[in-house]
Order: structure tokens, then C-alpha cells, then sequence
């Protein structure tokens, strides 16, 4: 059995994507560009790990898959050359933003900081869109700035909790390493009529095997989430056998009396 969360069943369900006929975008492509009738938006929100971030990004690129990485602006992740690197591979940067928590719900202080942050990310890449970072611990909604401001006086095009009609495009997100957290997600929810009971990836890749999912659809993967299973289980297999070496070599140089 694979295990979940890991690269190769990451691989796995976007092969399964590819195979049911989806193409696979991202955000800013599914606001301006033309889609085919069937099409993931596929979303990254990098909230740790930019390492990981990468990794996918190079992972996407093998298949030929385009998506947004939502980068917050934080010293451990906006790391000018990995940002770069996600770019060259063809995928779309957007900042991941929590002004609002960071200023201590003055929206003022925020949408100051927000333009500095914004100005840091367009330094190296032409932002176009944006995502709010659901900041759990938080007593404020990193959104609420836009209740005073407008995004899109700052060249934004889009954010994804409010440009999409999520009665028309079902969203899936693997928060807290589960498919179906939208009970305990504090912020990261939207309004929809959809029902789906997913909890791991398996079940999802299975709804696409059976054609049975909507033609539009978000998926939004954390890639701190996601870990190389393949290493870990190889290195458990190197120790594994490297005990059993040594239990071998001890057994042989025992006597029998010893056992
Ligand atoms: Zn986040």
C-alpha cells in the first residue's frame, strides 16, 4: 500500500487528473485565459517548507502541469533564488498574506505592509493574485482589509475566496493532511452546495477514475504536507536490513549454546 501525502501519491492523483480528461491551471490562468471545458485550479498555499514547495513545483513540471504557489512573506520562505527557480518552471508566485494578523487587526498598518510585501514579491515576479493565509491562532481575518481597500487598485486580478463561485467550482483542500478538515478548518472554508465525503487522497483519485466529480474544480495541496515517503521508506528498509545483517552475523558467530 502507498502511503498518503507523500511525492509519489501526489503523482499519482495528478496523473489520475490527467487522465480524466482535466487540464491543470493556475489561478491567474482560470480568470484571464481560455480553459477547456474541464479544468483544476491547482493551488499551493505555502505556509512552511519552501523546500517543499520546490520539490513540487519541479514534480508538476515532469508532468507538464502549470499551478500557483500563495508564498507568505516570512524570512524561513521568501528566499529569492527558490521563488526564481518555481517561476523559471513555468508556475504562477502570489502572495500569501496575513497583514491584517501581522499589523493586530489595524487595517491601516496592514494594507501598508501589504504594499511593501507586495513590492518585495513583484521584485521578482509579476503578481497578479493573491490568497489570504488563514492565520487559525488568529482572531482576525486577514480579508477583512479588503472590507476598506480595494486589491484590485494594487494590479490584482483576483483572490481566490473571492473570485470564485464555489457552487460552480468545488473546492478540495488537503488542511491538516485530510480531505475532508472542513469541519475543524477555521478559515480555510467557502460557502458551497457541494457534498463530498473524501478523507484521503486514494478517494479522491478514485472520484476522478469514476468521472464523478464536477467539471470544475480547486484543489488546494500544502506542500508542508507532503514528504518524500519513498526516502523514508527506503531508509527504513536500509535499517531494517542492516538489523537483520547484524542479527545474521550474531547468530553466526554464536554457538549453538549461545542460542
Ligand atoms: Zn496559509
Amino acid at each position: 500500500m502507498m502511503l498518503d501525502f507523500t511525492y509519489a501519491m501526489l503523482r499519482q492523483l495528478y496523473e489520475e487528473i490527467l487522465c480524466s480528461g482535466y487540464e491543470i491551471i493556475p489561478f491567474l490562468h482560470f480568470l484571464t485565459g481560455e480553459t477547456r471545458p474541464k479544468a483544476i485550479i491547482l493551488r499551493h498555499d505555502v505556509d512552511n517548507r519552501i523546500g517543499n514547495a520546490l520539490k513540487i513545483a519541479v514534480l508538476e513540471r515532469d508532468l507538464g502541469i502549470r499551478s500557483s504557489y500563495y508564498i507568505r512573506y516570512r524570512k524561513h520562505l521568501f528566499d529569492s533564488t527558490v521563488l526564481k527557480k518555481i517561476a523559471d518552471l513555468g508556475h504562477e508566485i502570489g502572495y500569501h498574506y496575513e497583514d491584517l494578523t501581522a499589523a493586530r487587526g489595524d487595517i491601516r498598518k496592514a494594507i501598508s505592509r501589504f504594499e511593501v510585501n507586495l513590492a518585495r514579491f513583484r521584485a521578482l515576479y509579476p503578481v497578479k493574485t493573491i490568497c489570504m493565509h488563514g492565520s487559525p491562532f488568529s482572531k482576525w481575518d486577514n480579508r477583512l482589509v479588503w472590507t476598506e481597500y480595494d486589491y484590485h487598485d494594487f494590479g490584482i486580478v483576483g483572490e481566490p475566496y473571492f473570485d470564485i463561485d464555489y457552487n460552480k467550482v468545488l473546492y478540495l483542500t488537503d488542511t491538516g493532511r485530510r480531505w475532508d478538515g472542513v469541519n475543524v478548518n477555521v478559515r480555510d472554508k467557502v460557502r458551497t452546495s457541494y457534498r463530498y465525503s473524501l478523507r484521503s487522497t486514494c478517494d479522491i483519485i478514485d472520484e476522478f477514475r469514476r468521472n464523478s466529480l464536477p467539471d470544475r474544480v480547486m484543489i488546494n495541496i500544502h506542500p508542508h504536507s507532503w514528504h518524500d515517503g519513498g526516502l523514508l521508506w527506503l531508509r527504513e528498509l536500509v535499517w531494517q536490513g542492516a538489523k537483520n545483517m547484524v542479527k545474521y552475523v550474531l547468530i553466526r558467530r554464536s554457538t549453538p549454546a549461545d542460542l
